[in-house]
């Protein structure tokens, strides 16, 4: 059992406050996500967590199971189980996507530990048969030419063989095409209800008909002004973020 603990968190860009007192406790095996209108801050959030540099934390800790992160950098962050999904969205051109896995594999083990081949691809095979990935995806170049679709499926293919223990997902929705969206949520449905615990942020109420979440917070300004369970994301699709807006302005 693992525990992400994001207290009072406060984040700068520059001089610009902008994550503003955020507090989240994410345990194994749950599936949160954290919705919120345009430029409120989800992004600048797990940018923050992921640990980029731009991000200025100004306030509060973040901690996996008691430890904080915040002076990790990235890549400890990552071997310390923290999985973020926005970050290889490059292509690789020249690199297959198992040579890349297994380089990230790798990257991950103890110094001198090697990685045993046979074993590999037993994981690699067995992780793409859960997410129904055909064989041939795997030869091909990480990212190179690829469908928005086709990006979401690798990048949910790392997750799988990382196995972490907080994936952050942040589906910065405009790319992301209805196609994209069933890949990512039935690679997120095939995962979740073991060890992993999953952040998801989302614009769209639209992926949470896929993906049903065990709790949903409404994100403004820079921290939680609302949780609830998936009821809560139906309501705001049916009312909309001025809804909340109304709700905050008469509390
Ligand atoms: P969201 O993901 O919720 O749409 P963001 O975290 O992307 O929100 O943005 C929150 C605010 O931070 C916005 O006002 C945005 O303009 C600002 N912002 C985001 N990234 C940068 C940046 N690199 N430089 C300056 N301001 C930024
Ligand atoms: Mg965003």
């Amino acid at each position: 059992m693992s525990q992400l603990e994001i207290k009072d968190l406060h984040v700068s860009i520059g001089e610009k406050a902008i994550v503003k007192g955020f507090s989240l406790t994410l345990n194994s095996g749950e599936v949160h996500a954290i919705m919120g209108p345009n430029g409120t801050g989800k992004s600048t959030l797990s940018k923050a967590i992921a640990g980029h540099p731009d991000y200025t934390v100004t306030g509060g800790d973040v901690l996996l199971d008691g430890r904080s992160i915040l002076a990790m950098q990235p890549d400890e962050r990552a071997r310390a189980g923290l999985f973020l999904a926005f970050q290889y969205p490059s292509e690789i051109p020249g690199v297959t996507i198992a040579n890349f896995l297994r380089a990230a594999v790798q990257a991950r083990m103890a110094e001198g530990e090697e990685l045993d081949a046979t074993g590999y691809y037993k994981r690699l095979y067995s992780k793409m048969d859960l997410l129904k990935i055909d064989r041939k995806f795997t030869s091909r170049a990480v990212n190179d030419g690829f469908s928005g679709g086709e990006k979401k499926r690798c990048e949910i293919l790392q997750m799988a063989m990382l196995e972490p223990k907080f994936a952050l997902m942040d589906e910065t929705d405009s790319g992301l095409d209805i196609d994209a969206l069933r890949i990512v949520a039935e690679g997120v449905n095939a995962m979740r209800g073991g060890a992993l615990g999953i952040l998801m942020i989302t614009h769209y109420q639209r992926l949470l008909d896929y993906i049903v979440p065990d709790h949903v917070h409404v994100m403004w300004d820079g921290r939680i002004v609302k949780s609830g369970d998936k009821s809560l994301a139906l309501e705001l699709e049916a009312k909309g973020y001025d809804w909340v807006k109304k709700e905050l302005a008469k509390a």
